[in-house]
């Protein structure tokens, strides 16, 4: 089927025949610790991605670091120029012992537990767009999946921002699976940070009796 004769009502009704999917996949990737300082909890994650990746028919690679999460890259199709990037992150916020305190559950049709929102509810709807893209014979871009293992913690001990920033390059389009806000619409940018440490010098004084002989770190 040539990509321009996708059959779009049909390829919504696949994406409602995966929820039963979809729901047990999110719950096995929340029930795991893997806050960012839990190396073998992300790297269990990156090692379920990356079997399902390889059912797809993707090549894939685990960028490795010693201290912090892998980084999983799949390719399929020619990623050697104008393909898309699919991005995210496998690591949360959550210390270990989260998921026996809270493990994932549905309350009033809403889904909770550690990292279900940021962001393995994104990561579950991007294998599952790729399972029903690929399903449909989806071949007119090539697709890189790059998954970091410590976004949390702005990859301070990896470099795996330059396995993304390297393995980006040439892409056509990049789509990060992060969170949305409640509006629905598409965020397409972000604020950035930056850290910096600054040393400021000053000269104590009394501040009621003797100000004039300070001087004021801040200023
Ligand atoms: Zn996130």
């Amino acid at each position: 089927m040539s990509d321009t004769l996708l059959d779009k009502n049909k390829i919504w009704q696949q994406i409602d025949d995966e929820k039963e999917n979809m729901l047990q996949l999110w719950q096995e990737l929340v029930n795991v610790d893997c806050g960012s300082g839990n190396k073998a909890g992300v790297d269990f994650i990156a090692q379920k991605i990356e079997a399902i990746l390889k059912t797809l028919g993707f090549a894939t690679t685990q960028v490795e670091f010693e201290k912090a999460g892998n980084t999983l890259v799949g390719k399929i199709g020619d990623t050697s120029k104008d393909f898309i990037v699919l991005l995210g992150h496998m690591d949360t916020v959550f210390k270990d012992g989260t998921v026996a305190e809270r493990p994932f559950k549905i309350v009033d049709g809403k889904a909770c537990g550690p990292g279900c929102l940021d962001m393995k509810g994104g990561i579950v709807i991007m294998l599952t767009a790729l399972k029903v893209l690929l399903a449909n014979n989806y071949s007119k871009h090539g697709i890189k999946v790059i998954l970091a293992g410590d976004e949390e913690v702005a990859h301070y001990l990896s470099n795996a921002s330059e396995t993304i920033l390297a393995e980006s390059k040439g892409a056509l389009a990049a789509f990060n699976f992060e969170t949305g806000f409640l509006d629905q619409g598409v965020v397409t940018r972000r604020k950035g940070r930056y850290e910096f440490t600054m040393e400021a010098y000053g000269r104590g004084a009394h501040v009621g009796n003797d100000p004039q002989s300070g001087r004021s770190a801040i200023i």
